[in-house]
């Protein structure tokens, strides 16, 4: 069983750069949850190198792409595998996965995205850019 140490242990204190896609990883959120919108976003965009990591709503981290998908974690290989691959990877607790809300900053031209798995509507998390609150991005 993969715990939250042995993810931990895949990501790194800082990275260069700007980084525009954040992912608050609130307690409680299980491996397999992670590995999964981790899988979504890398496997969306691309040109996506790195996502910054807020653990507990204050230890900030990040995971590079590359580190990501060399890694062991059970299911961190699906965004590599063509669609119809045979044998997908069942994710270990799946059926206990959390959903991820997208929050994005409603400034334009801003990419700032917020991936929460729950949030206050009164008192929303602030884009880091524009200190503006935040809305849930299918709104924007
Ligand atoms: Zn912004």
């Amino acid at each position: 069983m993969t715990t939250i140490d042995d993810f931990r242990a895949l990501t790194r204190p800082s990275v260069g750069g700007q980084v525009d896609l954040s992912i608050r990883l609130d307690a409680g959120v299980g491996v397999p949850s992670i590995v999964a919108v981790l899988s979504e976003n890398f496997g969306r965009e691309e040109k996506l190198k790195v996502i910054k990591l807020i653990f507990d709503e204050n230890e900030v981290r990040y995971i590079l792409r590359t580190d990501f998908i060399s890694s062991t974690l059970p299911g961190a290989f699906s965004t590599t595998r063509g669609v119809g691959h045979a044998d997908g990877v069942t994710l270990p607790g799946a059926g206990m996965s959390v959903t991820f809300i997208a929050l994005c900053c409603p400034v334009e031209g801003c990419g700032k995205m917020l991936f929460v798995t729950s949030y206050d509507e009164d008192d929303p998390p602030l884009c880091e850019d524009h200190a503006t609150p935040m809305t849930p991005c299918d709104e924007t």
